[in-house]
């Protein structure tokens, strides 16, 4: 009974939308374009380089060789409804093959965006920097992806894990002494961040701009149950349909890490 009232409430509503006019049909898909289709299923209409991707480890291209260097200072952590944010202060930066971008932020997606093989993972951690640009162009972006199991806690989320603002849109300030970076990796330059996937794509939310390196760390991390869950609780399911590599190349990357601050 209740699926009939529901087809019933659907068909009405479409007898409604048919007797609008075109203008107000089309505000309307904008609309729906805008506010609700963030994870929508893939349908061409943002480009051909979508993100995220399933990499195919057996399809990958050769190696490649990069040098990266990160200088990250934490100054504030955020409730963003949609998820949770680490902020990074005007002097973080991050150079890639020596060109400079700047660290803005890091968040978290639970379940993962990407996927390895077709395996989806309970989370993926994004560090997104921005190429310095005018306000007239679209902004270039390197994202740094990680994609986490289950299993040890891990100490770098402890650090800010009790101080995320329970109010969306809540922002509490944090040092960089606090929240390192580094306790992410265990040390720079160490083997969990040498290796990694990488494609160009785009970003996995609205605008969807297609002007994002993707690097995907090769190397699964670990979080608890508990802090994986935690923080699913705040954002929800906020990981993006997969979306066609359309004659894209994935490549094996392995980076020189250095860390000009520790
Ligand atoms: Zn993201």
């Amino acid at each position: 009974m209740k699926q009939i009232l529901l087809q019933l409430s659907i068909f009405c509503a479409l007898l409604i939308s048919c007797e609008n006019t075109k203008q107000s049909v089309k505000e309307h898909d904008d609309h729906v374009a805008i506010s609700e289709t963030p994870y929508a299923v893939p349908n061409g209409e943002f480009g051909d380089i979508q993100s995220p991707i399933n990499i195919l480890t057996g399809k990958v291209d050769d190696v490649i060789h990069s040098k990266l260097n990160i200088e990250a200072h934490c100054n504030a952590v955020e409730n963003k409804g949609h998820t949770v944010q680490l902020d990074f202060d005007s002097t973080s930066q991050l150079y890639f093959d020596d060109v400079k971008y700047n660290f803005k932020q890091l968040h978290f997606h639970t379940p993962s965006e990407h996927q390895i093989d077709g395996i989806t993972y309970p989370m993926e951690l994004h560090m997104v920097n921005v190429l310095d640009h005018d306000q007239s162009e679209k902004p270039h972006y390197l994202v740094i992806g990680v994609l986490f199991k289950m299993g040890k806690e891990n100490p770098f989320i402890n650090e800010f894990i009790n101080k995320i603002p329970k109010d969306e849109n809540g922002i509490a300030n944090v040092t960089d002494q606090e929240v390192r970076l580094e306790d992410l990796f265990g040390k720079y330059g160490c083997e969990e961040m040498k290796h990694y996937y990488h494609y160009n794509g785009s970003l996995t939310t609205p605008p969807y701009t297609e002007t994002v390196s993707w690097h995907i760390n090769q190397v699964i991390f670990e979080a608890s149950a508990d802090q994986i869950q935690f923080l699913n609780k705040l954002e929800g399911n906020n990981a993006r349909h997969i979306q066609d590599l359309k004659g894209r190349h994935v490549e094996k990357e392995d980076l020189l890490v250095t860390a000009k601050h520790i």
